[in-house]
C-alpha cells in the first residue's frame, strides 16, 4: 500500500483522505486547505513552489 504524507507540515493537523482537501506542492510537501490559503498564500514555503489540490482517490 501507497504510504501517504497525512499531516499538515505547517499545523501538523492530521489530515483526513476522504474528509479533508489536501494541497501538495511539486516536491510533495503536504498542507492542508486552510493553511495554503490563509498562511502561505500559495506558495510553499519549503521550495517556493506553487501548490495542487491533492486528488481524492488514486486510481492506479
Ligand atoms: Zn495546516
Ligand atoms: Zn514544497
Amino acid at each position: 500500500m501507497l504510504q501517504m504524507k497525512n499531516k499538515c507540515e505547517h499545523c501538523h493537523k492530521v489530515l483526513v483522505h476522504e474528509n479533508e482537501e489536501t494541497y501538495i506542492c511539486s516536491y510533495e510537501c503536504t498542507y492542508c486547505k486552510e493553511c495554503v490559503e490563509t498562511v502561505l498564500k500559495n506558495t510553499c514555503p519549503n521550495c517556493g513552489g506553487n501548490f495542487e489540490k491533492r486528488p481524492l482517490r488514486f486510481t492506479k
